[in-house]
């Protein structure tokens, strides 16, 4: 079998539609392939808490921790200045791209679902998964 190339933009990628948080990307896009329907309802890998997908991106941005004039993300021990950099960075620990016959496919790791270009994916973990009421 020949290897699969994939692009990860945080060393760790979260997945709560398999319920994973880790560096192996290959097995969440594997993974995410054989999802058939978008779950309504996903479990966060990083404290176990039953979250609607729709919020999944703004639960996921509560797991951090403000030490002095920083934000440390919880998943990844990276530090940000200030708030915005930060919520933009937890929304790249959803999405991974794959080479597929020479062109990269972005994954949302929230819902599976595919995008042609990294940008559109990242936009979609905003929308449809940061929702607040
Ligand atoms: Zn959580
Ligand atoms: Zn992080
Ligand atoms: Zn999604």
């Amino acid at each position: 079998m020949s290897q699969v190339q994939v692009q990860k933009l945080t060393k760790i990628v979260v997945c709560p539609a398999i319920g994973y948080m880790g560096e192996d990307a290959v097995k969440v896009v594997e993974a995410l392939r054989q999802l058939s329907t978008p779950p309504d309802k996903v479990k966060c890998p990083k404290c176990g808490q039953e979250v609607e997908a729709r919020k999944f991106a703004l639960h996921l941005s509560k797991h951090c921790r403000v030490g002095g004039k920083n934000i440390v993300c919880d998943i990844c021990n990276e530090k940000f200045k200030d708030m915005g950099k930060f919520l933009r960075h937890v929304r790249e620990h959803l999405v991974i791209g794959v080479l597929r016959n020479g062109m990269w496919v972005w994954y949302c790791t929230v819902c599976g679902r595919e995008f042609t270009c990294k940008r559109s994916a990242l936009v979609h973990v905003l929308k449809s998964h940061e929702v607040e009421e």
